[in-house]
């Protein structure tokens, strides 16, 4: 299978050839066309199998139908990992005039950070704890438009798997099922 057979946009098409990616790896041929149609993914595969790629490809076709900013999250365990995420995006997206932003911790500016956050950035990859300073304290910025989340190497996002997990909210809609389904093992549910 080549990339074209997997429905991407002409851009997108351009792109890779431009960049010499020949044909897509394992994770890349089996992740793009679900991504594509909408559903989400759980994508285990080792480092170097092409992971970032397979993410990036369907959120940048989907970004080329509905241009705006805040559209994909990336949270990403480290800073050098968000930093290899946003140039992927960038070379991949450079033609269709995407714009990334790297918001880490560290010795990074805030300031600067949200003067690049208030430039309207399509994409925003980002460590969790200078995303959860700026959605506290960076001014008009919010993630209420974001269509896209994907949570990279999510064993190492210094959440560990054997934890207790307490989700409350005011009603039981679709969206808490499945945040449920996704986040807690065997509640214990109670109704007032
Ligand atoms: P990743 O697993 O996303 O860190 O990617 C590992 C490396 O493989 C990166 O340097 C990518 O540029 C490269 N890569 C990703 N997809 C392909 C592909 N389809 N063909 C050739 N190289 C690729």
């Amino acid at each position: 299978k080549s990339f074209s057979d997997l429905g991407l946009c002409t851009p997108l098409i351009k792109a890779l050839e431009d960049l010499k990616y020949e044909t897509p790896t394992q994770i890349q041929a089996e992740c793009i066309p679900p991504a594509l149609s909408g559903r989400d993914i759980i994508g285990i595969a080792p480092t170097g199998s092409g992971k970032t790629i397979a993410f990036a490809l369907p959120i940048l076709h989907r970004l080329w139908d509905n241009p705006q900013s805040n559209f994909a999250l990336v949270l990403s365990p480290t800073r050098e990992l968000a930093y290899q995420i946003s140039a992927q995006f960038e070379a991949l997206g450079a033609a269709m005039g995407v714009r990334s932003v790297v918001i880490v911790g560290g010795e990074e500016d805030r300031v600067q950070q949200a003067v690049r956050l208030a430039k309207k950035p399509h994409i925003i990859v980002a460590t969790p704890g200078r995303l959860h300073d700026h959605l506290n304290s960076t001014k008009g910025f919010s993630l209420r438009q974001l269509k896209h989340l994907v949570l990279d190497e999510a064993d190492r996002l210094a959440i560990p798997r054997e934890r207790s997990t307490y989700l409350f909210s005011a009603t039981m809609t679709a969206n808490v099922t499945k945040l449920q389904r996704a986040s807690l093992t065997d509640p214990v549910r109670v109704d007032v």
